[in-house]
């Protein structure tokens, strides 16, 4: 895929050989492109291409280091490969999540989800791995990675069945599934129910930091057939975004 291999060949040229070590302002720079990190208020990252280079603004808001560095990758992904679609891209939020909607939107988080998490490097770490939040956030930190970008690089390329979801205020703000995964989803705006660990941590309880089997109807009461399979379930607590982080099993 074109995404991978710009990222793998700028990972080559900038010596991004070790896990997190690339640099994503340097490489912007070397690349004729000044971050900015303000500027943008609705969306989280705009590009625009001038006559003299480029120009990322970052939405202030973006405070993490993780999640700057993916927004980055991402607007670099436009600027090397979309020259001749657009001379500006305005990308929300969920355009960082997209990687089937939009092709333009997937092909820049493919390219940034690589220069962050060099396949070479981070598919022996996670294959053989068990879906595990623990384990995905220390990835997330020897990457310099978000926890959201690097669960969904675990999701796309693991061998189980997994969803992510982010929830606030007791409800399903997004999620986000293996596009080959089961027949089973999550609604937007979904509600957590009794029975699930998020429910639990949005009661204000402490619930065990590893996965565990859940009643599957506290997931997926509304789908339209009877679902036999197992969910397991790890849920934590994003105080810093008031959220709560879900990863989901699915066998
Ligand atoms: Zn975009």
């Amino acid at each position: 895929m074109r995404a991978q291999g710009e990222a793998f060949r700028l990972n080559k040229r900038f010596a991004g050989r070790t896990p997190g070590a690339l640099d994503f302002d340097d490489v912007a720079m070397a690349l004729g492109v000044l971050v900015i990190s303000h500027g943008v208020s609705g969306a989280s990252a705009r590009l625009v291409r001038g006559k003299e280079g480029g120009r990322i603004r970052l939405n202030p808001k973006i405070r993490e280091e993780g999640a700057r560095r993916f927004a980055i990758g991402h607007e670099l992904g436009h600027w090397l490969m979309h020259e001749s679609e657009s001379q500006m891209f305005v990308c929300s939020a969920s355009d960082l999540r997209d990687y089937r909607e939009s092709p333009l939107e997937a092909e820049a988080n493919y390219f940034s989800s690589e220069l962050l998490m060099p396949t070479g490097l981070f598919r022996p770490l996670m294959e053989k791995a068990d879906p595990d939040l623990s384990l995905i956030k220390e990835w997330a930190t020897l990457f310099r990675a978000s926890l959201t970008a690097t669960t969904l690089r675990f999701i796309r390329d693991s061998k189980h069945d997994c969803i992510a979801a982010s929830i606030k205020n007791g409800i399903v703000e997004w999620s986000w599934k293996k596009s080959d995964g089961r027949r089973v989803w999550l609604h937007r705006k979904q509600q957590i129910e009794p029975g699930s660990l998020a429910w639990e941590l949005h009661q204000g309880r402490c619930v065990p930091d590893k996965m565990e089997v859940v009643d599957s109807a506290a997931w997926f009461r509304h789908l339209p057939f009877r679902f036999s399979g197992e969910v397991q379930e790890q849920s934590i607590s994003m105080t810093s975004y008031n959220a709560i982080f879900t990863l989901l099993w699915i066998s």
